[in-house]
C-alpha cells in the first residue's frame, strides 16, 4: 500500500486530497498544525467508512517538528511513497505595507516548509529508488498577483523547487510536479466579497470557481502516472488572473 503524507490536511484542498486518496486505498497521514478538532473530525468521518488514517501535528515551517513527523511515519510504515506539500497561508495587502515579519512568515510557511519537508522525506525516497512529490503552488506563482507579492514570490519559489528537483531526482525515479490552482472555493478566500467572487467567475472561461475535489482528482491521477515530472499543472477553469 502506498504511504502518503498530505500537509495542511485539516481543511480545504488538503482535506479533500486526504479524503480522496484514503478512499482510493492509499494510507494517508494527514498533517495539521493548529486545527486538532478539524483533523480529528476528518479522521472520524473516514472511520465511519471503515477507513483509517493517521493524523499528526506539526508546524511545517519548523524543522524539528517536521523531523519528528517524518520519523514517526518511517518508524511506523518504513517508507513514504508520496509527499503532498499543500500547507500554505495567504497574504493580501499592498507591497509598501508588507513588513519584514509578514514577508518572513509567508516565505517560511509556504516555501521553507516545502524545502524542509521535502529534504526530510527525500532521503527515504532515494534509498527506495521511488517517489512522487506534489507541491501545491498557485496561479499567482506563474502569473503574479497584485497585492499578493510575498505570496506570489513564495509560490514562484515552489515552482523553482519543482523544476530543479525534477531534474536532480529523476535518475532516482522520483517525480516532482506542481499543481497550480486558480480560484478554489475554500476558507482561504472567505475574505472576498460576493461581488469580487462574481467578477472572477465572469473572467473565467468556464464561468465557475473550482472545488477542492477538482484538485484532488488531478493529484490522484498524478500519483498513478509514471512519466510526468517537472511540470506546473494549472487547474484554473481557464482563468489567467
Ligand atoms: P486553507 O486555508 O483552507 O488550508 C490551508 C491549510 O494549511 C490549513 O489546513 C492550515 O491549517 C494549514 N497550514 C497553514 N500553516 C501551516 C503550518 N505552518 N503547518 C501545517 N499546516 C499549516 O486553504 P486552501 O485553499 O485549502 O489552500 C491549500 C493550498 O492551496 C495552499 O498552499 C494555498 O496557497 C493553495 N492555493 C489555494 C488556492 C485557493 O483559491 N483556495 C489557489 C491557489 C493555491
Amino acid at each position: 500500500m502506498k504511504i502518503i503524507l498530505v500537509t495542511g490536511a485539516s481543511r480545504g484542498i488538503g482535506r479533500s486530497i486526504a479524503k480522496t486518496l484514503a478512499r482510493n486505498n492509499y494510507k494517508v497521514i494527514a498533517n495539521y498544525n493548529k486545527s486538532f478538532e478539524q483533523a480529528l473530525d476528518l479522521q472520524n468521518e473516514l472511520k465511519k467508512e471503515k477507513i483509517n488514517i493517521d493524523i499528526f501535528k506539526a508546524d511545517v515551517s519548523k524543522r524539528n517538528e517536521v523531523k519528528k513527523m517524518i520519523n514517526y511515519i518511517i518508524n511506523k510504515y518504513k517508507k513514504i511513497d508520496v509527499l503532498i506539500n499543500n500547507a500554505g497561508i495567504d497574504q493580501e495587502g499592498i507591497f509598501q505595507d508588507i513588513s519584514d515579519d509578514e514577508w518572513h512568515n509567508v516565505i517560511d510557511v509556504n516555501l521553507y516548509s516545502v524545502f524542509c519537508t521535502t529534504q526530510e522525506v527525500v532521503k527515504n525516497m532515494i534509498s527506495n529508488k521511488s517517489g512522487c512529490i506534489i507541491n501545491i503552488s498557485s496561479i499567482y506563482g506563474t502569473q503574479g498577483g497584485a497585492c499578493s507579492v510575498a505570496y506570489s514570490a513564495s509560490k514562484a519559489g515552489i515552482d523553482g523547487i519543482t523544476k530543479s528537483l525534477a531534474k536532480e531526482l529523476g535518475p532516482s525515479n522520483i517525480r516532482v510536479n506542481s499543481i497550480a490552482p486558480g480560484f478554489i472555493n475554500t476558507d482561504m478566500n472567505n475574505y472576498l466579497s460576493k461581488e469580487e467572487v462574481n467578477k472572477i467567475i465572469n473572467e473565467t472561461p468556464l464561468q465557475k470557481i473550482g472545488k477542492p475535489e477538482e484538485i484532488a482528482k488531478c493529484i490522484n491521477w498524478l500519483i498513478e502516472d509514471s512519466f510526468t515530472t517537472g511540470q506546473i499543472i494549472s487547474i484554473n477553469g481557464g482563468w489567467n488572473t
